[in-house]
């Protein structure tokens, strides 16, 4: 345990104080830094939401839209009605944009 000074008054006190005791000025001590770290998390934990959901918007739409057209591509390329069939499987999965009408 060492002896700071006050900044405020120059008062010389515990460096393990939170608060100068003549004049109640707030040290920087463990309190704040745990303060600060857990506002950093917050910002961590905001960024990681951020991303998660500019993958998921990524996937929703434009992987599985892809993967529906592929699977519905194959589901009905042997039938004779085939383009017919594609279309009302991508309505199925609620997709309107069709590769055959481009
Ligand atoms: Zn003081």
């Amino acid at each position: 345990m060492a002896l700071t000074k006050c900044p405020e008054c120059g008062m010389e006190m515990s460096d393990m104080a939170n608060a100068c005791p003549k004049c109640a000025f707030p040290i920087k001590s463990n309190n704040v830094q745990n303060i600060e770290r857990k506002n950093t998390d917050h910002v961590m934990f905001i960024v990681c939401v951020v991303v998660a959901l500019i993958v998921f918007a990524f996937y929703w739409y434009e992987v599985r839209p892809t993967q529906i057209r592929q699977q519905c591509y194959f589901d009905s390329k042997n039938s004779k009605n085939k383009e017919i069939l594609y279309n009302d499987c991508l309505k199925e999965n609620g997709i309107t944009r069709s590769i055959f009408s481009n």
